[in-house]
């Protein structure tokens, strides 16, 4: 793959990876030469995987017939689905198992074949994840189908490299919304494999129906065990109706090139942003410069910044106990603007002799949801007007840009511009 990398996309990729442009050229790759690195990699995986199954098969005291029948595990030519992670158990390993009759119609089908190349760790003390690593395990040794479907123990670097260079689909399908990130599944998209995934971690972010698919819409029903039928139906259905036949529609020479279309669009969209260059590159820009600036500036001048900086969180402490604010208009009950109108905000604050400055007021606004709850919420900052009563007046306008329900709430922080972190949790006071 490295290899038609660097004839198609050029020698400037391995520098480059983040370069939206260079990801283009994917297009110039022919899909002959694409599907046949594929193949060859696939193959490597398929060996592999043989390998690594005999040396199970013996350790666990296998008869002869059983070794001898896994060095003819796997094809080349069925449509290759892998899973390969720690089995941690919201990562459900075993979605796949729940319709084992179906399963199986899907994997035998004599002019379709599927196969399934698992590979994992769990943890020593997670003892269901152990329990579902021994119900694979199960599976795999029956004969009917472990042709088609084989478990790789001691899931490592190793393993998960030969993985995802040479499945056409990586499958994940954790548990919503418990997935971080999903690392593997970049991986394999690099390599060009589709993903299939439920709509979590980076999945949630990358997924375009055009560069591969989603297992439901993302919704999470607080009912584990329904929404693991759901889902694991949704799975099926989707192998059924649309991976099995994208995969086997062939033109005259045996290519599928809707697939291959769909491997270059997946390979392009998401190698241009999840890569780890534009990630650093990121991190470095957004993060390290400016913390790097920051302490160049507050250590200059025998640290005079920091030193005010001190002095002030020490004001803060003294004195955020007693701050407070209220609205100075009807808040609670309901008032109708028109779109395009503006609803005045007018917030009365007692600062307990801290200034204007030392504080950011704000109003915080969404639309409602059915439960009175403030959705897709915005914060507003509003402006000091002077003092009135003792108090000090703070205003501002909601913007009246959609129509329908709106919610708001006043708020107040204290406000530095040193401040690392722009909200302190002890240091913000709600209406
Ligand atoms: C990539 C990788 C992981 C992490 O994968 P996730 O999808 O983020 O869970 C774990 N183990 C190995 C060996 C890997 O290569």
């Amino acid at each position: 793959m490295d290899e038609l990398f660097e004839r198609y996309i050029g020698p400037q990729f391995i520098e480059e990876p983040h370069n939206h442009k260079l990801w283009e050229r994917v297009d110039r790759i022919p899909d002959l030469e694409l599907w046949r690195i594929h193949q060859i990699r696939k193959e490597r995986l398929i060996f592999f995987a043989r390998k690594r199954l005999i040396r199970q098969l013996q350790r666990r005291g296998a008869g002869f017939a059983e070794i001898k029948g896994a060095e003819e595990v796997l094809s080349s030519h069925a449509l290759t689905i892998g899973f390969a992670r720690r089995f941690a158990t919201y990562k459900r390993a075993n979605l796949l198992l729940r319709d084992p009759d179906r399963l199986r119609r899907i994997i035998l089908d004599s002019e379709r074949p599927v196969q399934i190349i698992f590979a994992g760790k769990a943890h020593p003390a997670d003892t269901e994840g152990k329990e579902i690593i021994r119900r694979i395990v199960h599976v795999a040794s029956d004969p009917a189908i472990r042709n088609n479907f084989v478990f790789i123990e001691d899931y490592d670097m190793n393993v998960a490299r030969y993985m995802v260079q040479g499945v056409d689909v990586w499958l994940s399908n954790p548990r919503r919304p418990l997935e971080a990130s999903g690392t593997s599944g970049m991986k394999a998209a690099a390599n060009g494999a589709i993903t299939v995934s439920t709509l979590d971690g980076w999945w949630d972010e990358a997924y375009k129906p055009e560069i591969g698919w989603a297992i439901g819409s993302g919704e999470t029903d607080a009912n584990q065990e329904e929404q693991d039928r759901i889902e694991s139906e949704a799975l099926y259905n989707l192998m059924e109706h649309e991976l099995i036949p994208l995969y086997y529609d062939l033109d005259r020479t045996e290519i599928p090139r809707a697939w291959i279309a769909m491997m270059k669009r997946s390979m392009k969209e998401l190698g241009q942003v999840f890569n780890t260059h534009r990630m650093v590159m990121e991190y470095t820009d957004n993060y390290y410069i400016p913390a790097h600036l920051a302490h160049t500036a507050m250590d200059a001048d025998k640290h005079k910044r920091a030193r005010e900086l001190a002095a002030w969180h020490g004001k803060i402490a003294d004195r955020w106990q007693q701050v407070s604010l209220t609205c100075a208009d009807d808040g609670g009950s309901e008032r109708e603007i028109r779109a395009g109108q503006a609803l005045p905000v007018r917030a009365k604050v007692n600062l307990n002799g801290l200034a204007p400055h030392d504080v950011a007021v704000e109003i915080y606004f969404g639309p409602l949801d059915p439960n009175g709850e403030i959705t897709e919420g915005r914060t507003l900052r509003l402006e000091h007007r002077g003092e009135s009563d003792g108090a000090s007046i703070f205003e501002g306008s909601i913007p009246g840009v959609v129509s329908g329900r709106m919610g708001y709430s006043l708020r107040i922080r204290a406000h530095h511009p040193d401040l690392v972190h722009r909200k302190t949790p002890l240091w913000l006071t709600w209406e």
